[in-house]
C-alpha cells in the first residue's frame, strides 16, 4: 500500500476532523528517522509531539511490552491490582520535584490527567475556581477545552464549555513589552485577586514552558512567585508538565529549572515510550484528600503501558537523556540563532533543552501584542521542510512558531542534517 492509496482509503473511512501534518504513511520509525510506506526517509523533529523521547521502538521498551503483553494485557487496577502500576507511581513520586511525601494516580491521556488534577484540587480545597493562562493548552475534552486558550482548531463550535475557569495574563517576554517575571506575576496575581477572589481559587494551573501555545518561556521569577502566592492563598499550584516532563527540557521536569516544587504535576507524553499513559503526582495530603473510589477509569495505568513507562525511565537514566537534551540545545541553538541573525522575519529563538522554537513575524511591523505574527511564512517554512523530508511542527496562538522536538536519542549527525534542511528551507523563502 502506498501513501496515495492509503489517503483514498482514509478519506472514505476516517473522520475529516482528525488531521495529519504530512500525507505520507509510516512504515517504520526508530529514533530520529521515520520511513514511510513509499520508502522515503524523514528526519523526525516532532517525536510524535514530544512523546518518543527514547525513540519509536526503544529496545528496553519493546522488550518490556512483549514480556508484559504475554503475561496479561489488562485486569483493571480498580478490580485486580498489579505491581507495574505501583512501581510507576513510586518512580513518579521520586522523580517529580518536591522534598515531601507524594502520591500518584494513573490515567490514559494528558487531558485526563489534567481533568483529574482539577478534580483533586477542587476536592482538597473545597473551592471551585481554576486559574489558567493566556496561550495555555491543556487538552481537548470538555473541561480541558475550557482550560485551553486557543479557539481554532481546538474549541471552535464545540461549546458550551465547563464553568469556573478564569484566564490570567501570561509572562511572554516578546509580547508583553519585556515585563520582568516579577512584574508579570504581580499583574497576573492582581487579575486573579480582583476578578476571581483569593478565597475561590482551587488551583493555579500552568505549563512551565507552554507547548501548543507557542513554546512560550516565561521570564525568570514568574513561576516561583506564582507558585509561592498560590500556596499563600491556600490554592493548589499545578504544573502541567505533560510536554515539558521526562527530560525534554534538560531536566526531569521543567519546574526544577527555577527550583519550583509544584503541589501537583501532570505527566503524559514522554513518559511511556509511545504507549498511552498519564499521571497526576503530588503532595500526599492533597492527593489523599479524595475518598476511595473517587479517582480511576477502566484503562488507567494499563499494565502494558506501565511496563513501557518503567522501561522508558530506565532508558532515560541509562542513556542520561537529560544530558542528551542539553547537548541537543548546545548543537541546535547556535544554528538557530545564526538563522535569526540572517533573517529579520525570525523575531526570536527560544526554548530549553530539546524544546526549541523560532517565532516568525513581519519585520518592522508591530501590532497590539508586539511584533506582527506571520503565519503564512511559518506555514511556507514548514511546508518547505516537509518537501525536503524534515518533519517539523508549528504551534502558537498565532500559528507563527516553528518548534523543534526531536527524540532525545536522535543521533547528532541526523540532528545536524535536519538543521541543514531547516536552514536551506529558510534560505529558499
Ligand atoms: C498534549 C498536552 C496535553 C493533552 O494531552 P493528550 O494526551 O493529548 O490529552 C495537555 N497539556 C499539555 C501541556 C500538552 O502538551
Amino acid at each position: 500500500m502506498d501513501s496515495g492509496s492509503l489517503a483514498a482509503r482514509r478519506s472514505a473511512a476516517v473522520a475529516r476532523g482528525v488531521g495529519s501534518v504530512i500525507s505520507s504513511y509510516v512504515d517504520s520509525a526508530s529514533g530520529g528517522t521515520i520511513v514511510d510506506v513509499d520508502g522515503r526517509e524523514w528526519i523526525d523533529f516532532a517525536a510524535g509531539i514530544a512523546v518518543t523521547s527514547v525513540g519509536n521502538a526503544a529496545p528496553r521498551v519493546v522488550e518490556a511490552v512483549r514480556e508484559q503483553v504475554g503475561r496479561f494485557t489488562h485486569t483493571c487496577f480498580m478490580v485486580a491490582p498489579y505491581e507495574g502500576y505501583v512501581a510507576v507511581c513510586e518512580a513518579l513520586n521520586s522523580l517529580v520535584p518536591g522534598d515531601f511525601d507524594k502520591r500518584s494516580a494513573l490515567f490514559n491521556s494528558g487531558a485526563e490527567a489534567v481533568e483529574n488534577a482539577v478534580k483533586i484540587a477542587r476536592h482538597a480545597t473545597g473551592r471551585p475556581a481554576v486559574v489558567v493562562f493566556e496561550h495555555a493548552y491543556h487538552g481537548r475534552t470538555n473541561l480541558t477545552m475550557a482550560l485551553t486558550a486557543k479557539n481554532m482548531p481546538y474549541k471552535h463550535r464545540f461549546g458550551p464549555f465547563a464553568g469556573e475557569v478564569y484566564r490570567a495574563p501570561m509572562s511572554y517576554p516578546l509580547r508583553d513589552g519585556g515585563l520582568s517575571g516579577s512584574a508579570a506575576a504581580a499583574r497576573a496575581i492582581d487579575a486573579i485577586t480582583t476578578q476571581v477572589g483569593v478565597d475561590n481559587v482551587a488551583a493555579v494551573l500552568i505549563e512551565p514552558i507552554q507547548g501548543e501555545g507557542g513554546f512560550v518561556v516565561p521570564a525568570p521569577g514568574f513561576l516561583p512567585e506564582l507558585a509561592a502566592w498560590a500556596r499563600s492563598i491556600g490554592a493548589v499550584y499545578i504544573a502541567d508538565e505533560i510536554q515539558t516532563g521526562f527530560c525534554r527540557t534538560g531536566a526531569w521536569f521543567a519546574s526544577a529549572h527555577e527550583s519550583v516544587e509544584p503541589d501537583l504535576v501532570t505527566t503524559a507524553k514522554g513518559m511511556a515510550g509511545g504507549l498511552p499513559l498519564a499521571g497526576v503526582t503530588g503532595r500526599a495530603e492533597i492527593m489523599d484528600a479524595v475518598h476511595v473510589g473517587g479517582l480511576g477509569g477502566t484503562y488507567g495505568g494499563n499494565p502494558v503501558a506501565c511496563a513501557a513507562a518503567l522501561a522508558t525511565v530506565e532508558t532515560m537514566r541509562e542513556l542520561d537523556l537529560c544530558a542528551a537534551a542539553q547537548r541537543i540545545a548546545a548543537l541546535a541553538l547556535p544554528r538557530l540563532t545564526e538563522l535569526a541573525a540572517r533573517y529579520p522575519w525570525i523575531a526570536e529563538v527560544r526554548g530549553r533543552g530539546a524544546m526549541l522554537a523560532l517565532e516568525v513575524t513581519h519585520p518592522d511591523s508591530v501590532g497590539p501584542n508586539g511584533p506582527t505574527p506571520d503565519p503564512a511564512r511559518t506555514a511556507a517554512l514548514a511546508k518547505a521542510c516537509h518537501e525536503a523530508g524534515l518533519l517539523v511542527l508549528s504551534c502558537g496562538t498565532y500559528a507563527n512558531v516553528i518548534r523543534l522536538l526531536p527524540p532525545l536519542v536522535i543521533p547528532p549527525d541526523t540532528l545536524d542534517r535536519g538543521l541543514a534542511v531547516l536552514a536551506e528551507a529558510a534560505a529558499g523563502l
